[in-house]
């Protein structure tokens, strides 16, 4: 600092103002240094501190990652960062929170760098400052994304995955199932006679239905690799690796009944009079072309066609000739 600098202020002042704590120590790490800022978030008065070693200075423990990387800056003359992911609270330093006036640690960032008193002995000087905020906001906005990526991907009356993510989903199944030469099964499922539930007992209730239809197909998967998403409307696809084609076939029962078994009365929809589904089920080891979501439609075609409240279920090497059957 200049001539001019040192004879217009007094330094006590300025460190005394800054708004980031300044500890000197020094090479016996004895405190020369303790400004206001450290006094207010420590709780100890500069008169206590002046001439303590450091880590009796404060009222609490001294992490031993800051007392390592104290010592080193004093023996070898370099200056050291604390990282802040891994030293979130170094030294015993407290922010009153906002609501309770409870006292949290304050998360800090600090610096430890080599310096000469004006008697040149080595001494180091700790600055330490307040990053409470910024790792909050980090956190925020961790979270905020975290958030905007499952709502990207989530149906939003359902909570079961969306189109968007089925798409993805599927096409990276069908390219694992091709590579690795394993069976996959897609299920196709679509609530029977939705039109005239949602004419007679009116949209909102329709929506409740697809909500109870969607958690109990849910309800039936167990394994990581499997995905029901709401594919649109009032249909559902359900993606499942490994499956032979008798066991797509139970499985697919076991959807029918889930749903069956909710019991909910739909007095527009003869002969069952209440809320059912239809589903076309395509199992296979998906080569060149193949395309297992099409077959799938076809065969939950099938089943509207046969009387609906049931599955069809076809392999996926058969021709379309199979479905007229
Ligand atoms: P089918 O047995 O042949 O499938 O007959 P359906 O009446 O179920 O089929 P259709 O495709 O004629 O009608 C589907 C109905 O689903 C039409 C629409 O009113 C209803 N729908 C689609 N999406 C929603 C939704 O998000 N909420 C509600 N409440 N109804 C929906
Ligand atoms: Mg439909
Ligand atoms: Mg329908």
């Amino acid at each position: 600092m200049s001539e001019i600098g040192i004879k217009h202020f007094d330094m006590n002042d300025i460190f005394n103002t800054l708004s980031l704590g300044l500890i000197a120590v020094d090479s016996n790490g004895k405190v020369l240094l303790w400004n206001d800022w450290v006094a207010k978030h420590s709780n100890v008065k500069e008169a206590d501190a002046l001439n303590q070693k450091l880590e009796q200075a404060f009222s609490e423990a001294v992490s031993p990652a800051f007392l390592t990387a104290l010592n080193n800056t004093l023996i070898y003359r370099l200056p050291v960062v604390l990282s802040t992911a891994l030293h979130r609270t170094p030294l015993p330093l407290y922010n009153a929170s906002e609501t309770n006036q409870q006292q949290t640690r304050m998360y800090q960032s600090i610096t430890i760098t080599p310096i000469r008193s004006q008697l040149n002995e080595p001494c180091g000087l700790i600055q330490v400052t307040d990053s409470s905020t910024s790792i909050k906001r980090e956190k925020m906005l961790r979270s905020h994304s975290e958030i905007l990526k499952k709502e990207a991907t989530t149906d939003c009356l359902t909570d079961i995955c969306n189109r968007r993510f089925f798409d993805a989903h599927y096409e990276l199944a069908v390219a694992d199932a091709k590579r690795q030469k394993h069976c996959l099964s897609i299920f196709m499922v679509d609530i029977d006679f939705f039109k005239a539930y949602n004419d007679y007992y009116g949209h909102i209730a329709g929506d409740n239905v697809i909500r109870q239809v969607a958690e109990a197909l849910k309800s039936q998967l167990s394994r990581a690799t499997d995905i029901v998403a709401r594919y649109g409307g009032e249909e559902f696809a359900l993606v499942m690796p490994y499956l032979s084609q008798k066991v797509a076939e139970q499985f697919a029962e076991k959807l029918r009944s889930a749903v069956s078994n909710l019991a909910i009365p739909h007095i527009k929809s003869a002969p069952f009079h209440q809320i059912t589904i239809s589903i076309g089920v395509c199992t296979g080891i998906p080569e060149n072309g193949d395309n297992l979501l099409d077959r799938a439609d076809s065969a939950l075609y099938r089943a509207k066609q046969k009387g609906r409240n049931q599955f069809i279920s076809i392999p996926l090497c058969e021709t379309e000739e199979y479905l007229k059957q």
